[in-house]
Protein backbone atom coordinates (compact mmCIF):
# COMPACT_ATOMS: atom_id res chain seq x y z
CA UNK A 1 0.00 0.00 0.00
CA UNK A 2 0.91 3.81 -0.59
CA UNK A 3 1.87 5.00 2.08
CA UNK A 4 -0.71 8.25 2.48
CA UNK A 5 -2.90 5.05 1.74
CA UNK A 6 -1.81 3.70 4.78
CA UNK A 7 -2.18 6.93 6.57
CA UNK A 8 -5.67 7.34 5.95
CA UNK A 9 -6.62 3.80 6.65
CA UNK A 10 -5.06 4.41 10.09
CA UNK A 11 -6.87 7.39 10.85
CA UNK A 12 -9.53 6.53 9.82
CA UNK A 13 -9.28 3.64 12.44
CA UNK A 14 -7.97 5.46 15.37
CA UNK A 15 -10.90 7.76 15.26
CA UNK A 16 -13.84 5.51 14.38
CA UNK A 17 -12.80 1.94 15.57
CA UNK A 18 -12.76 -0.02 19.02
CA UNK A 19 -10.20 -2.84 19.06
CA UNK A 20 -10.25 -5.32 22.10
CA UNK A 21 -9.83 -3.57 25.40
CA UNK A 22 -9.18 -0.11 23.54
CA UNK A 23 -9.60 3.15 24.50
CA UNK A 24 -10.37 6.15 21.75
CA UNK A 25 -9.69 8.95 23.45
CA UNK A 26 -6.09 7.49 23.74
CA UNK A 27 -5.97 5.32 21.20
CA UNK A 28 -2.79 2.77 20.75
CA UNK A 29 -1.28 2.20 17.59
CA UNK A 30 -2.61 -0.45 15.40
CA UNK A 31 -0.60 -2.51 12.93
CA UNK A 32 -1.57 -2.78 9.39
CA UNK A 33 -1.96 -6.30 7.94
CA UNK A 34 -2.84 -6.89 4.25
CA UNK A 35 -2.57 -10.30 4.04
CA UNK A 36 -0.99 -13.97 6.18
CA UNK A 37 0.51 -16.89 4.67
CA UNK A 38 1.79 -19.63 6.98
CA UNK A 39 3.15 -18.60 9.73
CA UNK A 40 4.04 -14.77 8.38
CA UNK A 41 1.64 -11.78 8.66
CA UNK A 42 2.58 -9.60 6.07
CA UNK A 43 2.21 -5.65 6.54
CA UNK A 44 0.87 -2.82 4.43
CA UNK A 45 4.22 -1.53 4.22
CA UNK A 46 5.32 -4.95 2.58
CA UNK A 47 7.56 -5.67 5.94
CA UNK A 48 6.33 -9.24 7.28
CA UNK A 49 6.27 -10.33 10.83
CA UNK A 50 6.94 -13.98 12.23
CA UNK A 51 3.65 -14.65 14.01
CA UNK A 52 3.88 -15.83 17.92
CA UNK A 53 -0.01 -15.77 18.99
CA UNK A 54 -1.40 -18.09 16.28
CA UNK A 55 -4.36 -15.15 16.13
CA UNK A 56 -5.10 -15.67 20.18
CA UNK A 57 -4.63 -19.54 20.13
CA UNK A 58 -6.85 -20.36 16.97
CA UNK A 59 -4.98 -20.45 13.70
CA UNK A 60 -2.91 -23.85 14.61
CA UNK A 61 -2.31 -24.71 10.95
CA UNK A 62 -0.83 -21.43 10.22
CA UNK A 63 -2.96 -18.82 7.43
CA UNK A 64 -3.72 -19.53 4.03
CA UNK A 65 -3.81 -23.64 4.35
CA UNK A 66 -4.80 -25.29 0.94
CA UNK A 67 -6.81 -27.59 2.84
CA UNK A 68 -8.58 -25.41 4.55
CA UNK A 69 -8.90 -23.02 1.77
CA UNK A 70 -10.53 -25.84 -0.67
CA UNK A 71 -12.97 -26.96 2.18
CA UNK A 72 -14.21 -23.29 3.13
CA UNK A 73 -14.60 -22.70 -0.99
CA UNK A 74 -16.30 -25.72 -2.09
CA UNK A 75 -18.67 -25.26 0.59
CA UNK A 76 -19.24 -21.37 -0.31
CA UNK A 77 -19.83 -23.19 -3.90
CA UNK A 78 -23.09 -25.01 -2.10
CA UNK A 79 -24.31 -22.33 0.13
CA UNK A 80 -22.96 -20.02 2.55
CA UNK A 81 -25.29 -20.09 5.30
CA UNK A 82 -29.14 -21.49 5.43
CA UNK A 83 -30.97 -21.53 9.54
CA UNK A 84 -30.73 -23.92 11.66
CA UNK A 85 -34.22 -24.05 12.93
CA UNK A 86 -36.18 -27.03 11.77
CA UNK A 87 -33.36 -27.58 8.89
CA UNK A 88 -29.57 -30.12 8.89
CA UNK A 89 -27.24 -29.80 6.98
CA UNK A 90 -24.24 -32.23 5.59
CA UNK A 91 -21.50 -29.90 6.79
CA UNK A 92 -23.21 -29.48 10.96
CA UNK A 93 -23.43 -33.30 10.87
CA UNK A 94 -20.07 -34.10 9.95
CA UNK A 95 -18.68 -31.59 11.98
CA UNK A 96 -21.05 -32.24 15.02
CA UNK A 97 -20.11 -36.49 14.64
CA UNK A 98 -16.17 -35.76 14.82
CA UNK A 99 -16.64 -33.77 18.17
CA UNK A 100 -18.72 -36.43 19.26
CA UNK A 101 -15.70 -39.04 18.46
CA UNK A 102 -12.79 -37.31 19.52
CA UNK A 103 -14.22 -35.18 22.78
CA UNK A 104 -14.51 -37.81 26.03
CA UNK A 105 -16.70 -40.25 25.91
CA UNK A 106 -19.95 -39.35 27.64
CA UNK A 107 -19.82 -36.07 25.53
CA UNK A 108 -22.57 -36.61 22.69
CA UNK A 109 -24.47 -33.95 22.66
CA UNK A 110 -23.51 -30.90 20.56
CA UNK A 111 -24.68 -27.11 20.48
CA UNK A 112 -23.30 -25.22 18.20
CA UNK A 113 -23.10 -21.26 18.21
CA UNK A 114 -20.79 -18.45 17.21
CA UNK A 115 -17.86 -17.68 19.81
CA UNK A 116 -16.29 -18.89 22.76
CA UNK A 117 -18.21 -16.23 25.35
CA UNK A 118 -21.29 -17.71 23.75
CA UNK A 119 -20.46 -21.15 23.81
CA UNK A 120 -19.91 -20.62 28.13
CA UNK A 121 -23.36 -18.69 28.24
CA UNK A 122 -24.94 -21.88 26.75
CA UNK A 123 -22.84 -23.71 29.07
CA UNK A 124 -24.23 -21.99 31.96
CA UNK A 125 -27.78 -22.12 30.94
CA UNK A 126 -27.47 -25.72 30.80
CA UNK A 127 -26.37 -26.15 34.09
CA UNK A 128 -29.52 -23.75 35.59
CA UNK A 129 -32.07 -25.14 33.24
CA UNK A 130 -30.50 -28.58 34.12
CA UNK A 131 -31.33 -27.87 38.46
CA UNK A 132 -34.19 -25.68 37.27
CA UNK A 133 -35.89 -29.09 35.87
CA UNK A 134 -34.89 -31.44 38.87
CA UNK A 135 -36.77 -29.27 40.75
CA UNK A 136 -34.02 -27.27 42.75
CA UNK A 137 -34.95 -23.87 41.61
CA UNK A 138 -32.43 -22.71 44.47
CA UNK A 139 -29.27 -23.72 42.24
CA UNK A 140 -28.61 -20.43 40.43
CA UNK A 141 -24.48 -19.98 41.26
CA UNK A 142 -21.71 -20.95 39.96
CA UNK A 143 -18.18 -21.66 41.60
CA UNK A 144 -15.30 -20.53 39.33
CA UNK A 145 -11.65 -20.17 39.77
CA UNK A 146 -9.63 -16.69 41.23
CA UNK A 147 -7.34 -16.25 37.43
CA UNK A 148 -10.01 -17.76 35.62
CA UNK A 149 -11.19 -16.61 31.91
CA UNK A 150 -14.50 -17.15 30.59
CA UNK A 151 -15.40 -14.70 27.97
CA UNK A 152 -16.36 -10.67 27.81
CA UNK A 153 -20.72 -11.33 27.39
CA UNK A 154 -22.61 -10.63 31.35
CA UNK A 155 -22.59 -14.49 31.94
CA UNK A 156 -19.21 -15.09 30.98
CA UNK A 157 -17.62 -12.49 32.47
CA UNK A 158 -19.22 -13.39 36.00
CA UNK A 159 -17.16 -16.34 36.08
CA UNK A 160 -14.10 -14.74 35.02
CA UNK A 161 -11.44 -13.19 37.90
CA UNK A 162 -13.70 -11.03 39.93
CA UNK A 163 -10.56 -8.36 39.70
CA UNK A 164 -8.71 -8.86 36.58
CA UNK A 165 -12.47 -8.82 34.73
CA UNK A 166 -13.10 -5.73 36.81
CA UNK A 167 -16.26 -6.95 38.46
CA UNK A 168 -17.09 -3.64 40.23
CA UNK A 169 -17.98 -1.59 36.96
CA UNK A 170 -20.88 -3.77 36.65
CA UNK A 171 -21.79 -3.94 39.95
CA UNK A 172 -25.70 -4.62 40.51
CA UNK A 173 -26.14 -5.66 37.18
CA UNK A 174 -24.15 -8.82 36.56
CA UNK A 175 -24.87 -12.10 38.49
CA UNK A 176 -22.28 -12.53 41.86
CA UNK A 177 -21.05 -16.33 41.51
CA UNK A 178 -18.40 -17.89 44.77
CA UNK A 179 -14.86 -18.06 43.78
CA UNK A 180 -12.20 -20.25 45.53
CA UNK A 181 -7.97 -19.43 44.77
CA UNK A 182 -6.32 -20.09 41.72
CA UNK A 183 -5.26 -23.71 41.51
CA UNK A 184 -1.67 -23.20 43.66
CA UNK A 185 0.13 -26.13 42.53
CA UNK A 186 2.32 -25.64 39.16
CA UNK A 187 1.68 -28.66 36.62
CA UNK A 188 4.99 -30.97 37.56
CA UNK A 189 4.92 -30.27 41.03
CA UNK A 190 3.31 -32.96 43.00
CA UNK A 191 -0.54 -32.14 44.26
CA UNK A 192 -1.43 -32.37 47.83
CA UNK A 193 -4.83 -32.51 49.63
CA UNK A 194 -4.04 -28.62 51.27
CA UNK A 195 -3.66 -27.48 47.43
CA UNK A 196 -7.39 -27.89 47.28
CA UNK A 197 -8.52 -26.86 51.16
CA UNK A 198 -10.40 -23.56 49.93
CA UNK A 199 -11.90 -24.92 47.20
CA UNK A 200 -13.21 -27.39 49.48
CA UNK A 201 -14.25 -25.24 52.04
CA UNK A 202 -16.36 -23.10 49.44
CA UNK A 203 -18.23 -25.85 48.02
CA UNK A 204 -19.05 -27.11 51.60
CA UNK A 205 -20.38 -23.71 52.59
CA UNK A 206 -22.23 -22.91 49.21
CA UNK A 207 -23.16 -26.26 47.70
CA UNK A 208 -26.92 -26.16 48.24
CA UNK A 209 -27.26 -22.94 46.10
CA UNK A 210 -24.65 -24.31 43.73
CA UNK A 211 -25.54 -25.36 39.93
CA UNK A 212 -22.28 -26.18 38.85
CA UNK A 213 -17.92 -25.70 39.12
CA UNK A 214 -16.64 -24.12 36.01
CA UNK A 215 -13.17 -24.14 34.86
CA UNK A 216 -10.43 -24.14 32.42
CA UNK A 217 -8.49 -27.70 32.72
CA UNK A 218 -4.95 -27.83 33.19
CA UNK A 219 -4.17 -24.22 31.95
CA UNK A 220 -5.78 -21.15 32.84
CA UNK A 221 -5.23 -18.82 29.84
CA UNK A 222 -6.14 -15.23 29.09
CA UNK A 223 -6.98 -15.03 33.29
CA UNK A 224 -2.68 -15.42 33.93
CA UNK A 225 -1.27 -18.15 32.02
CA UNK A 226 -1.19 -20.52 34.57
CA UNK A 227 -0.37 -23.99 34.44
CA UNK A 228 -1.69 -26.36 37.16
CA UNK A 229 -1.63 -30.13 38.37
CA UNK A 230 -3.81 -32.57 37.10
CA UNK A 231 -4.55 -34.33 40.00
CA UNK A 232 -6.51 -31.07 41.16
CA UNK A 233 -8.49 -31.57 38.59
CA UNK A 234 -8.88 -35.00 39.20
CA UNK A 235 -10.04 -33.72 42.65
CA UNK A 236 -12.49 -31.23 41.52
CA UNK A 237 -14.15 -33.98 39.74
CA UNK A 238 -14.40 -36.16 42.87
CA UNK A 239 -16.12 -33.49 45.01
CA UNK A 240 -18.74 -32.41 42.11
CA UNK A 241 -19.47 -35.80 42.14
CA UNK A 242 -19.52 -35.88 46.38
CA UNK A 243 -21.87 -33.17 46.05
CA UNK A 244 -23.85 -33.93 43.26
CA UNK A 245 -22.69 -30.55 40.83
CA UNK A 246 -22.46 -30.39 37.22
CA UNK A 247 -18.42 -30.02 35.87
CA UNK A 248 -18.25 -27.54 33.72
CA UNK A 249 -14.39 -27.80 31.35
CA UNK A 250 -13.60 -24.69 29.21
CA UNK A 251 -11.46 -26.25 27.00
CA UNK A 252 -11.58 -23.23 24.30
CA UNK A 253 -8.06 -22.43 24.59
CA UNK A 254 -6.76 -25.69 25.13
CA UNK A 255 -8.70 -27.93 22.85
CA UNK A 256 -7.52 -29.19 19.63
CA UNK A 257 -3.80 -30.42 21.32
CA UNK A 258 -2.60 -27.28 22.85
CA UNK A 259 -1.59 -28.95 25.70
CA UNK A 260 -0.05 -31.69 24.02
CA UNK A 261 -3.08 -33.83 25.20
CA UNK A 262 -5.88 -33.26 22.89
CA UNK A 263 -8.19 -32.31 25.38
CA UNK A 264 -6.72 -30.73 28.21
CA UNK A 265 -8.86 -32.78 30.55
CA UNK A 266 -7.31 -35.81 29.46
CA UNK A 267 -3.90 -34.65 31.23
CA UNK A 268 -6.14 -36.40 34.19
CA UNK A 269 -8.38 -38.54 32.49
CA UNK A 270 -11.38 -37.48 34.08
CA UNK A 271 -14.49 -36.61 32.39
CA UNK A 272 -16.83 -33.49 32.55
CA UNK A 273 -20.79 -33.22 32.46
CA UNK A 274 -20.58 -30.10 30.01
CA UNK A 275 -17.82 -29.07 27.73
CA UNK A 276 -16.67 -26.09 25.94
CA UNK A 277 -14.63 -25.58 22.68
CA UNK A 278 -13.88 -22.79 20.16
CA UNK A 279 -10.36 -20.78 18.95
CA UNK A 280 -8.80 -23.63 17.35
CA UNK A 281 -11.80 -24.59 16.13
CA UNK A 282 -12.06 -24.06 12.67
CA UNK A 283 -8.61 -23.53 12.29
CA UNK A 284 -9.04 -19.79 12.68
CA UNK A 285 -10.88 -19.34 9.65
CA UNK A 286 -14.43 -18.25 11.20
CA UNK A 287 -16.36 -17.68 14.18
CA UNK A 288 -17.44 -20.43 15.43
CA UNK A 289 -17.60 -22.44 19.54
CA UNK A 290 -19.67 -26.10 20.71
CA UNK A 291 -21.02 -26.67 23.73
CA UNK A 292 -21.13 -30.26 24.34
CA UNK A 293 -23.10 -32.25 26.92
CA UNK A 294 -23.48 -35.55 28.44
CA UNK A 295 -26.95 -37.29 28.10
CA UNK A 296 -27.64 -36.59 31.63
CA UNK A 297 -27.85 -33.15 31.27
CA UNK A 298 -29.88 -33.39 28.29
CA UNK A 299 -32.80 -35.43 28.94
CA UNK A 300 -32.26 -33.48 32.66
CA UNK A 301 -32.97 -30.02 30.50
CA UNK A 302 -35.73 -31.64 28.10
CA UNK A 303 -37.72 -33.65 30.77
CA UNK A 304 -38.64 -30.09 32.34
CA UNK A 305 -41.12 -27.43 32.09
CA UNK A 306 -39.63 -25.97 29.45
CA UNK A 307 -39.29 -29.17 27.54
CA UNK A 308 -36.32 -27.79 25.01
CA UNK A 309 -33.53 -25.96 25.67
CA UNK A 310 -33.60 -22.28 25.73
CA UNK A 311 -31.04 -20.69 23.17
CA UNK A 312 -31.28 -20.55 19.32
CA UNK A 313 -28.53 -18.00 17.42
CA UNK A 314 -29.22 -16.65 14.09
CA UNK A 315 -26.10 -18.06 12.66
CA UNK A 316 -26.00 -21.33 14.29
CA UNK A 317 -24.08 -23.95 12.74
CA UNK A 318 -22.86 -21.86 10.01
CA UNK A 319 -22.28 -23.72 6.76
CA UNK A 320 -18.96 -22.37 5.75
CA UNK A 321 -17.94 -22.35 9.37
CA UNK A 322 -18.83 -25.85 9.95
CA UNK A 323 -16.90 -26.86 6.60
CA UNK A 324 -13.96 -25.74 7.24
CA UNK A 325 -14.22 -27.17 11.43
CA UNK A 326 -14.04 -30.59 10.46
CA UNK A 327 -11.06 -30.29 7.34
CA UNK A 328 -9.12 -28.53 10.54
CA UNK A 329 -9.80 -31.74 12.72
CA UNK A 330 -9.19 -33.79 10.31
CA UNK A 331 -5.74 -32.11 9.15
CA UNK A 332 -4.66 -31.77 12.90
CA UNK A 333 -5.42 -36.10 13.66
CA UNK A 334 -3.34 -36.73 9.96
CA UNK A 335 -0.60 -35.37 11.40
CA UNK A 336 1.83 -36.25 14.00
CA UNK A 337 0.43 -33.41 16.18
CA UNK A 338 1.58 -34.56 19.25
CA UNK A 339 5.31 -35.35 18.30
CA UNK A 340 4.63 -31.33 16.50
CA UNK A 341 3.27 -30.40 20.07
CA UNK A 342 6.35 -32.15 22.17
CA UNK A 343 9.01 -30.72 20.03
CA UNK A 344 7.08 -26.91 19.98
CA UNK A 345 7.48 -27.62 23.64
CA UNK A 346 11.11 -28.01 23.62
CA UNK A 347 12.14 -25.50 21.79
CA UNK A 348 9.95 -23.10 23.51
CA UNK A 349 11.86 -23.95 26.77
CA UNK A 350 15.21 -23.49 25.30
CA UNK A 351 14.22 -20.63 23.01
CA UNK A 352 12.69 -18.83 26.31
CA UNK A 353 14.47 -20.12 29.66
CA UNK A 354 17.82 -18.08 29.43
CA UNK A 355 15.34 -15.28 29.94
CA UNK A 356 15.23 -16.93 33.55
CA UNK A 357 18.11 -14.47 34.23
CA UNK A 358 17.00 -11.10 33.46
CA UNK A 359 16.77 -8.88 36.09
CA UNK A 360 13.05 -7.87 35.12
CA UNK A 361 11.64 -11.13 34.40
CA UNK A 362 9.59 -13.46 37.63
CA UNK A 363 9.04 -17.01 35.63
CA UNK A 364 9.35 -18.79 32.77
CA UNK A 365 7.24 -21.24 31.96
CA UNK A 366 6.22 -23.63 29.26
CA UNK A 367 3.86 -26.56 28.26
CA UNK A 368 2.84 -27.81 25.19
CA UNK A 369 2.98 -25.27 22.31
CA UNK A 370 2.77 -22.42 25.22
CA UNK A 371 5.77 -20.41 26.28
CA UNK A 372 5.40 -17.68 28.85
CA UNK A 373 7.55 -15.12 30.31
CA UNK A 374 5.93 -13.58 33.78
CA UNK A 375 7.60 -9.94 34.04
CA UNK A 376 8.31 -8.46 37.94
CA UNK A 377 6.23 -5.62 36.56
CA UNK A 378 3.05 -5.18 34.18
CA UNK A 379 4.96 -4.40 30.87
CA UNK A 380 4.21 -1.17 28.81
CA UNK A 381 2.22 -2.00 25.62
CA UNK A 382 2.31 0.86 24.04
CA UNK A 383 6.26 0.93 24.02
CA UNK A 384 6.74 -2.74 23.98
CA UNK A 385 4.55 -3.73 20.77
CA UNK A 386 6.04 -1.31 18.09
CA UNK A 387 9.70 -2.73 19.58
CA UNK A 388 8.67 -6.18 18.51
CA UNK A 389 7.16 -5.31 15.45
CA UNK A 390 10.67 -3.32 14.39
CA UNK A 391 12.34 -6.61 15.28
CA UNK A 392 9.59 -8.88 12.74
CA UNK A 393 7.90 -10.79 15.13
CA UNK A 394 4.05 -10.02 16.32
CA UNK A 395 3.64 -11.27 20.25
CA UNK A 396 1.05 -9.37 22.19
CA UNK A 397 1.52 -9.13 26.17
CA UNK A 398 -0.94 -8.37 28.46
CA UNK A 399 -0.47 -7.62 31.83
CA UNK A 400 3.03 -9.17 33.12
CA UNK A 401 2.86 -11.61 30.56
CA UNK A 402 4.38 -12.05 27.61
CA UNK A 403 3.64 -15.76 25.65
CA UNK A 404 3.37 -16.67 22.79
CA UNK A 405 1.14 -19.90 21.35
CA UNK A 406 2.74 -20.68 17.43
CA UNK A 407 1.12 -22.21 14.78
CA UNK A 408 1.95 -26.41 14.95
CA UNK A 409 3.60 -26.03 11.60
CA UNK A 410 5.94 -22.90 12.96
CA UNK A 411 9.46 -24.10 11.14
CA UNK A 412 12.41 -24.42 13.30
CA UNK A 413 14.56 -21.49 12.06
CA UNK A 414 10.89 -19.30 12.68
CA UNK A 415 10.99 -20.79 16.32
CA UNK A 416 14.41 -19.86 17.29
CA UNK A 417 14.56 -16.16 15.42
CA UNK A 418 10.60 -15.70 17.72
CA UNK A 419 12.38 -16.83 20.76
CA UNK A 420 15.17 -14.83 20.00
CA UNK A 421 14.10 -11.79 19.37
CA UNK A 422 11.54 -11.69 22.39
CA UNK A 423 14.71 -12.28 24.96
CA UNK A 424 16.24 -9.66 22.74
CA UNK A 425 13.49 -6.85 22.79
CA UNK A 426 12.59 -7.52 26.54
CA UNK A 427 16.31 -7.13 27.71
CA UNK A 428 16.58 -4.01 25.81
CA UNK A 429 14.11 -2.68 27.27
CA UNK A 430 14.91 -3.67 31.11
CA UNK A 431 17.82 -1.11 30.08
C1 LIG B 1 -11.04 -16.90 24.44
C2 LIG B 1 -11.72 -17.65 25.50
C3 LIG B 1 -13.11 -17.53 25.70
C4 LIG B 1 -13.96 -16.57 24.91
O1 LIG B 1 -14.00 -16.86 23.55
P1 LIG B 1 -14.41 -15.71 22.50
O2 LIG B 1 -14.42 -16.43 21.19
O3 LIG B 1 -13.37 -14.64 22.60
O4 LIG B 1 -15.76 -15.22 22.89
C5 LIG B 1 -13.67 -18.29 26.70
N1 LIG B 1 -12.93 -19.14 27.46
C6 LIG B 1 -11.61 -19.28 27.28
C7 LIG B 1 -10.85 -20.25 28.13
C8 LIG B 1 -10.94 -18.53 26.31
O5 LIG B 1 -9.62 -18.66 26.18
Amino acid sequence: MKPQDIKQLLDFDRQHIWHPYSSLINPPDMVPVVSANGVRLKLADGRELIDGMASWWSAIHGYNHPVLNRAITDQLAQMSHVMFGGITHPAAVELCKLLVEITPPGLDKVFLSDSGSVAVEVAIKMALQYWYSQGEKQRTKLLSLRSGYHGDTFGAMSVCDPVTGMHHLFSGVMPEHIFAESPPCRFDETFEEKHIEDLKSRLEENHQQLAAVILEPIVQGAGGMKFYAPAYLKRVRELCDEYGLLLIHDEIATGFGRTGKLFACEHADVEPDIMCVGKALTGGYMSLAATLCNNKVATGICEGEAGVFMHGPTFMANPLACAVAPASIKLLLSLPWKKTVGNLAKQLNEGLQPAKEFSSVADVRVLGGIGVIEMKEAVDIKTLQPKFVENGVWVRPFGKLVYVMPAYVSKREDLAELTRQILLTIKLNQE
